[in-house]
Order: structure tokens, then C-alpha cells, then sequence
């Protein structure tokens, strides 16, 4: 009997969020899987050589955890993510990654490329090449992807309480508006986390958040159209109605097209409300010295805004109206 073949899972890009899909897909067919390690210096390096200059941070990041799979694994999972809920898709370079993988690396072990695509329906196509290189029959690999998805499912939250936990500390709280592979990301992020914890506030990233109602909480002229603008922007809303943060960081990374326009709109929304803002934009370049500064001056911000802003703010709150913040 020949052994199974090993998938290597590259720990970038929607590996944070299709985790525990993986897990239960591959736990159900037995198949042995090895997740690229942390994002290091040299698995940076190694996405760097063969990206483009314009592509973001986390996808550079991710073609550098292909690249330290190539000679370990058998068969390389690059999932073709579309969508993960009804009518909103996810940003395309999430959709176009099997094929930028495959134009950047000369040598590669086979790729696995399921493709999820819940926009339409919650139906999962046949795989066969993914059977195929699995050794497994079609319908028992559609069938346990089918259910692994149940993991991404978000059932309405019932819930209206308040949306951050209250904790027995009574530091100030800070929300972190980020996508979950780059805020969670220690390496990409020089330990932002872990900074504002040791500058003694309490970050809160916003995928720990209710996503469902993040996602009712959204208020635009009309629906956004990727999945993340939506949570991005309910987060923005459900804060400013709830004042429930003593500060917002937006944290992005160069050259991301989704946030480019989403983090104005969450901005605008979040000043109107005249809780303190700042936005940190991260790439290749950024100095641990230049992010340090920028968070101690924010959090040098924060006590007295609430109780002792009254006049004309450095920060814009009077530049923006209600009605502009519905924008
Ligand atoms: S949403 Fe932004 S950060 Fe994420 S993959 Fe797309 S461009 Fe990159």
C-alpha cells in the first residue's frame, strides 16, 4: 500500500480564517498535512524575490510560505477562494492565488486547488483533480469539503449586549480593524499585539468580534462588495453608535485595494463619533522604531479626548458631520 501523499498548507492569506476547514477535511480523508512554520526573515525574503513590487504585504508574505513548502511537501494546497457568503466575494487576489503561484516559481510539487465559491449557493462542484492527486474518490472529497465549510458558517447573532466583552481590568480598550492574516501576524506586525498590551492598553482585534453583527451593523448608501469592507465597516458603525472603544486602529498593509476606500468610509464614521483614530500602514519597509512612536502617540492620545476635546480638534472630529458619516 502506498503511503498517502503529504499537503503542504501554507500559513498565509486565508489559512487563518479556513483553518479549522482544513483541518477537518484533510482529519476526514486521512490525509497528512504540514503547515508551513511563522512568518520569519527568510520566509519574507523568499515571497519578496519573486513578487511584484505593487502586490500587498500578506500576499508576498504568503508566496514565501510556498516557497519553504517546495521541497517538503508532496502536493501544495492553494485554494481558489471567490466567496464566502451569498452575493460578496472576497478580494481577488484570494481567487487569482493558484495562478500567481504557479507564474512565480519554476519548481513546484503539484498544486491542490479546491475552489470555494459560496456566492451563488452553498453548493460544492465535484473536484476531480483534487480527488485525483488525493488518491480518494470524488464524491467522498466533495462530500467532506461540504462539510468542513460548516465551520465558515455564521449563524445571526441573537445577541445585544455588548459587542466587547467588558473585562475586570480597567484598561482602555483599543479596537484593531485589520485583516485576521495580517493583525495576527507577529512577524508582518513587529508584535503590534503585543506592544499595545505592554503600553498598557487592551487591543481587541476585530475578528474576535461578532461577525454577524458586524455585519448588521453596516451602513452604506449601498452594499459593499467584498466580505471584509462589510465587517470592516459594521465594525466602524456598531462603535460609533456604542462609544464602546476608548480608540480605533485601522491597520493596513501597502497597496490593499479593498481598504484603500473601505478605510475612509470606516474613518469618517469613527471620528463623527469623536472616539480617537489612527490609521498604520505596513509593508517591507516599515521600521520597528517609526511603529513605536506612532503608537505611543496615539495612546498618548486617548485619556483626555473624551472628557477635555472641546475645541477644535487636531485630530478632524469637526470636519465631520452626521450626515457626511453615513458616506
Ligand atoms: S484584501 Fe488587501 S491585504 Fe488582503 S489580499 Fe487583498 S490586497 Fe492584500
Amino acid at each position: 500500500m502506498t503511503a498517502a501523499p503529504v499537503v503542504g498548507i501554507p500559513r498565509g492569506l486565508s489559512f487563518t480564517q479556513l483553518k479549522p476547514v482544513w483541518e477537518e477535511f484533510f482529519g476526514a480523508l486521512g490525509v497528512p498535512t504540514l503547515v508551513s512554520p511563522p512568518t520569519s526573515r527568510a520566509i519574507l525574503e523568499d515571497g519578496l524575490r519573486v513578487s511584484v513590487s505593487e502586490a500587498c504585504l500578506p500576499l508576498k508574505a504568503c508566496l514565501g510560505h510556498v516557497a519553504s513548502l517546495i521541497d517538503k511537501a508532496d502536493l501544495i494546497l492553494v485554494p481558489r477562494c471567490v466567496s464566502l457568503h451569498r452575493r460578496e466575494y472576497i478580494c481577488p487576489k484570494f481567487a487569482g492565488l493558484p495562478d500567481v503561484v504557479r507564474a512565480s516559481f519554476g519548481r513546484l510539487p503539484p498544486l491542490l486547488v479546491p475552489e470555494i465559491n459560496l456566492h451563488n449557493a452553498r453548493r460544492v462542484p465535484r473536484m476531480d483533480t483534487v480527488a485525483e492527486l488525493l488518491g480518494v474518490d470524488p464524491e467522498r472529497v466533495r462530500r467532506a469539503l461540504v462539510q468542513a465549510l460548516r465551520a465558515i458558517r455564521r449563524d445571526p447573532s441573537g445577541s445585544d449586549g455588548p459587542l466587547i466583552a467588558p473585562e475586570a481590568a480597567q484598561s482602555r480598550t483599543v479596537v484593531v480593524i485589520s485583516h485576521p492574516y495580517l493583525i495576527h501576524d507577529r512577524f508582518l506586525t513587529m508584535g503590534l499585539m503585543g506592544r499595545l498590551s505592554a503600553m498598557g492598553v487592551r487591543p481587541v482585534p476585530m475578528d474576535t468580534l461578532d461577525a454577524a453583527r458586524l455585519r448588521a451593523a453596516a451602513v452604506a448608501p449601498k452594499p459593499l462588495f467584498w466580505s471584509w469592507g462589510t465587517e470592516a465597516l459594521g465594525c466602524a458603525c456598531a462603535l460609533a453608535r456604542s462609544g464602546e472603544a476608548d480608540g480605533v486602529l485601522f491597520v493596513t498593509s501597502f497597496g490593499c485595494g479593498v481598504d484603500s476606500f473601505v478605510e475612509a468610509m470606516a474613518e469618517r464614521r469613527i471620528r463623527a463619533a469623536g472616539i480617537p483614530y489612527a490609521l498604520i500602514t505596513l509593508d517591507e519597509h516599515t521600521a520597528q522604531a517609526g511603529l513605536i512612536t506612532r503608537l505611543e502617540a496615539f495612546i498618548d492620545t486617548l485619556p483626555d479626548r473624551r472628557t477635555h476635546d472641546r475645541n477644535v480638534s487636531a485630530h478632524g472630529q469637526c470636519l465631520y458631520t452626521d450626515e457626511s458619516a453615513s458616506r
